[in-house]
Parts: structure tokens; C-alpha cells; sequence
């Protein structure tokens, strides 16, 4: 059964009655559109928890352009379905009121993370973490859970938390959960519901790139200059492709491999490969630790391996 609470008050008053003394909660928390890549963390949750609680909001603060807030992809009625079948416990589908009694703009923004939330998608969407951090924080002050769960494919996103609930003294868990991919490799996001025939079948481009660079990198760590220079080049080549960047970073912190002192390369186990691309008007992110034991054999180079990290 999928108990649903679109109010805060609700939420935290079958909290308390509901969940039993000493049963785990898991949180995922999502902006709705659900795919596999969610329903993934659900199940990872259902395995190590006694009750899940899934969040819909699509959070306005997390957005710097009004446009692709508009345009998000809205499918409630589905992502319903799709929680029943999977075995949600709950479901918390707040307003904005009640997320921001305030109002969003006026809701203070209490975390800073210095370069990391700057750097890469950072860098390209100015106050996106702080808005990431914001709602992520309310959230947990509302649903309370022993453990969250969040997708790699937000690399930086999953950084981010960590060290928001570092700041926040937090003692909720953080499972990171492997990318879930389509057979040809795209990893699943909401956002490909976006993209027009033509873009959807050019889309895999990015991981299979993703990929031959990892290859690259793994056979001269030296030369990653080139191969981010390479690869940037050969998705500003696709038609509707407009890279935003195609970096390798230390996988900590993120600190860029081509800001770091080049005696101090970090070794390909602690390096991430991550990317944006603009496919029209659709923004992907996608990412890949070079770690030599996720290195898929050539036969299979471009398809995405089961539970693969990406
Ligand atoms: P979103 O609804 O895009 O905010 O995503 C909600 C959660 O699902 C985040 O923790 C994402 O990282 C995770 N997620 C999104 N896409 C995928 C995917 N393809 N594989 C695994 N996790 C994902």
C-alpha cells in the first residue's frame, strides 16, 4: 500500500504513529518523471530498510533558468503506478508552500561549500547546489529517515549532500547508488522524455565517449589534457550537441585534474570523469570513474554493464 502526504504536518504525524520502534526508514528523494534510475534507489531502499518514503518536488530554488523549470516533464499519475508496483511505503508530494512557507526566494540558503560548488555543474549553474542543499535539508527535516539514497549519475550532487550532512551534524547515511542505463548506454534521466527522435538516437554518443576516453586515460594518465580536448570536440561535432564540459577531477573533491600540480596526478581509482551536453534544448550530465575495475572489455565497450558504476 503507497500512503500519500502532500502536507508536512501529515507527513510527521503518521511518522511518529506509523513507523515502528526501531524500524529503518530509507528517503529517496526525486523531482518526479520516475525511470528505472529511481526506482532503482527504491528497491536499494526496500532491501535495507523497513519503510520507504519517496518525495516528489520539483524544487524551484535548484533551477537557474525559469525555462527548464517550466518544461521539467510532470507524469504523476505514472510515477504512482510505478511506486505501488514497486513497493513504496509513502509518498510526500508537498507544495512549494509547504516546502517554503516563506516563499522560495526569501528562504535562506545555509550551506556553502566552497570550490565544489563551484566547479563543473557548479560553475554552469550558479546556485544550483545551494538550492540542492536547501530542499534537501527541509526534506530531511520532514521525513526523518536512518538513510538516504541518491543516484551517481548526480556526481557532484552526491558530494554535495555528504557534505551537507557533515555541516549539519547529520547522522542519516548516504547510499550512493550505481547510474542506471539504457541498453544503448544513455543513462536514464528525466529529461530524455525531452528529446526529439534524431537526439534520443545520437544521446548514447555521450557515454560511449565517455567510455573510449576512460580507455584513453587508463593507457596515459598524462595526456588527459588531449583526450578531454578530443572529446569535447567530437560532441560539438554532433548535430544539436553543445558540450559544456568533458573534465577529468579528482573524485573527492573534484578539484580538476588540470588545476592540480602535475606531480600530484591522483591515481585512476580517486578519478571521475564527468561531462554536460546541451542536446538542443536539453541539458544531460553524465559521469565515469576510471577505476581500471570497472574498465569494460572492447567487445562490449559501448553497452552498459549490469550495476556498472557510472
Ligand atoms: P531527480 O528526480 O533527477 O532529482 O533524481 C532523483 C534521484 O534519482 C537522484 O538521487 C538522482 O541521482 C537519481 N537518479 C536519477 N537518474 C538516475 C539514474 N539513471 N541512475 C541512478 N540514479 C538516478
Amino acid at each position: 500500500m503507497l500512503i500519500r502526504f502532500r502536507k508536512k504536518a501529515d507527513f510527521e504525524h503518521y511518522r511518529s504513529s506509523l513507523l515502528p520502534a526501531n524500524a529503518r526508514l530509507g528517503f529517496v528523494p526525486t523531482m518526479g518523471a520516475l525511470h528505472r534510475g529511481h526506482l532503482a534507489l527504491i528497491k536499494r531502499a526496500l532491501d535495507e530498510c523497513d519503510l520507504v518514503a519517496c518525495s516528489i518536488f520539483v524544487n524551484p530554488t535548484q533551477f537557474n533558468q525559469a525555462h527548464d523549470l517550466q518544461h521539467y516533464p510532470r507524469t504523476e499519475e505514472k510515477d504512482l503506478q510505478q511506486l505501488l508496483e514497486v513497493g513504496c511505503s509513502w509518498l510526500f508530494l508537498p507544495t512549494i508552500e509547504e516546502i517554503y512557507p516563506e516563499g522560495p526566494e526569501k528562504a535562506p540558503k545555509p550551506f556553502s561549500f566552497g570550490e565544489l560548488e563551484k566547479v563543473l555543474e557548479g560553475a554552469h549553474r550558479p546556485g544550483h547546489f545551494a538550492g540542492v542543499a536547501q530542499v534537501v535539508s527541509r526534506l530531511l527535516q520532514i521525513v526523518k529517515p536512518h538513510a538516504l539514497y541518491m543516484g551517481q549519475k548526480d556526481y557532484q550532487q552526491t558530494l554535495i549532500v555528504r557534505a551537507m550532512l557533515q555541516q549539519m551534524q547529520s547522522k542519516v547515511k548516504l547510499v550512493v547508488c550505481p547510474t542506471v542505463r539504457e541498453k544503448d548506454g544513455l543513462a536514464l534521466s528525466s529529461r530524455n522524455l525531452r528529446l526529439q527522435a534524431e537526439q534520443r538516437k545520437l544521446a548514447p554518443k555521450i557515454y560511449q565517449y565517455l567510455q573510449e576516453a576512460r580507455q584513453s586515460f587508463l593507457e596515459r594518465p598524462s595526456a588527459f589534457r588531449q583526450i578531454e580536448k578530443r572529446y569535447l570536440e567530437k560532441l560539438g561535432q554532433l548535430p544539436d550537441f553543445r558540450p559544456e564540459y568533458f573534465s577529468f577531477a579528482r573524485a573527492h573533491d573534484l578539484k580538476l585534474l588540470s588545476e592540480l600540480p602535475a606531480e600530484q596526478p591522483p591515481p585512476a581509482s580517486q578519478t571521475v570523469l564527468c561531462t554536460a551536453v546541451w542536446i538542443g534544448p536539453v541539458r544531460l550530465i553524465d559521469n565515469l570513474m576510471m577505476g581500471e575495475d570497472v574498465l569494460p572489455t572492447k567487445k562490449t565497450s559501448t553497452q552498459p554493464q549490469a550495476g556498472e558504476n557510472g
